[in-house]
């Protein structure tokens, strides 16, 4: 059985990157950038007045006049204007332009403005460019500020925005179809006979896939019969470059959902993961390259190997990778743990901080992999290695959370 390092570097390798599509800037949040973002011009582009106040030259500073008459107002988005005088000064605001003849920049905090003459106060002191933020000291024009492969959230959509990208390249979202099977199952609003449950696997993987952005999902549920499911599996292949299979691919005499893949084409890479929950994953690779995992139906299973494996080659897809391993974002247990089996642990965790600020993770109290509503109660899970069989308190672990599915992919290029 192949171990969880292994699981993922075969999910991850070779993962085709997906095509780019062009988007208003406003719709950009969350996505992969597919394209450089240069900065048109230098950064910032002007001598931009930093700070409300008078605009003066030192000149006229350095021949220790105190009181400086108010020549004119230069404003925030007004041509650049110049001082004439050095013993005179300009009244200027925030964002405007550093007047010609003027080098620095007095706050308003340090001056008294009467019927046009600024008074500096007696511990006013001021430099050459102070308070001025300067033409082309943050960047060149030409510089690459974006890089290809960032994730996009407000400083980088300010930054889009700024060079005019009012249509930015980033990738589109893959087609994935998620698949329940089992003739236990019926719809969420149906009443369960006493021998039935609800479906609830492909509920929570679609909300974990939303939850990262993956909007076009197509769910669809399928009972446990081998033509049921070769024929159900076969329509879904052809629309989707993603198939997500929930249930169906353990031992069971109609676990069928390996045969029928096989019977499609879909090579399998690997079935059978060396972890709890989830050791029954599939894994394989349909004729046009259609990703397809078979997630085993134990509700803990299913949406712990989506969260940790499945996420990972999504954002792949996309041109994001993954973190690599020794910088994972880990978080410190807070009580022992044991655990025997040469096996990894998923161990689903509550979330919170120690005096230090470190990030904590606290094991819930759960009933094993078919435990959905304590699963619930955690805010994720952290990752414990399978080569140990005591975890001390105060040890790091990777952590994966629930709430932040970009939380062990690499933001920025
Ligand atoms: P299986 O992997 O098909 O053998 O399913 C293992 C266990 O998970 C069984 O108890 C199933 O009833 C349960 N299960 C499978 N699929 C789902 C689902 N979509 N929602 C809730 N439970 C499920
Ligand atoms: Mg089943």
């Amino acid at each position: 059985m192949i171990s969880v390092a292994e699981a993922e570097a075969l999910i991850l390798e070779d993962v085709p990157l997906g095509p780019a599509v062009a988007l208003p800037i406003d719709s950009i949040t969350g996505e992969v950038l597919r394209e450089s973002i240069r900065a048109d011009r230098p950064f910032p582009p002007f001598d931009r007045v930093a700070m409300d106040g008078i605009a003066i030259s030192l000149e006229g500073w350095r021949s220790g006049t105190k009181e400086f008459p108010v020549a004119g107002i230069q404003r925030a988005g007004e041509a650049r204007k110049s001082l004439a005088d050095v013993d005179t000064c300009f009244e200027v605001m925030t964002g405007a332009m550093l007047p010609e003849g003027c080098d620095c920049v007095i706050p308003v905090e340090m001056i008294t403005l009467e019927n046009d003459l600024a008074r500096l106060s007696e511990d006013c002191n001021t430099d050459s460019m102070k308070n001025v933020h300067q033409f082309g000291s943050d960047r060149k024009e030409g510089d690459v500020l974006l890089d290809s492969g960032t994730l996009l959230f407000g400083p980088q959509c300010a930054v889009a925005a700024t060079v005019g990208a009012a249509m930015v390249t980033v990738s589109k979202r893959p087609r994935i179809a998620i698949v329940s099977t089992g003739d236990e199952l019926v719809p969420v609003d149906a009443t369960p006979e006493p021998f039935q449950i609800r479906r609830s696997n492909s509920h929570a993987v679609k909300s974990l896939l939303a939850g990262a952005g993956f909007h076009d999902t197509e769910l669809c549920h399928l009972h446990d019969d081998l033509e049921t499911i070769e024929t159900g599996l076969g329509k879904l292949l052809k629309t989707a470059s993603t198939v997500i299979v929930s249930g169906g691919v353990s031992a069971g005499r109609y676990d069928y959902v390996p045969a029928a893949l096989a019977k499609l084409g879909v090579q399998q890479v690997f079935h059978k993961v060396s972890q709890r929950p989830g050791k029954p994953l599939w894994f394989g690779i349909g004729p046009e390259g259609q990703r397809v995992y078979g997630l085993p139906g134990n509700p803990v299973s299913g949406v712990v190997c989506c969260h940790r494996y499945v996420l990972p080659a999504l954002w792949k897809a996309l041109g994001a990778g993954l973190c690599p391993l020794d910088q994972r974002p880990r978080a410190v247990l807070s009580e022992p743990l044991k655990f025997k089996p040469p096996l990894t642990l998923f161990k689903p965790v509550s979330v919170g901080g120690d005096a230090s600020g470190a990030r904590t993770a606290t094991p819930v109290k759960m009933g094993g992999s078919g435990d959905l509503a304590g699963l619930s109660d955690s805010d994720g899970f952290i990752e414990l290695a399978a080569e140990k069989e005591v975890f001390d308190a105060g040890t790091r672990h990777p952590l994966w959370l629930w709430s932040d599915p970009t939380m062990q992919v690499q933001t920025r290029r």
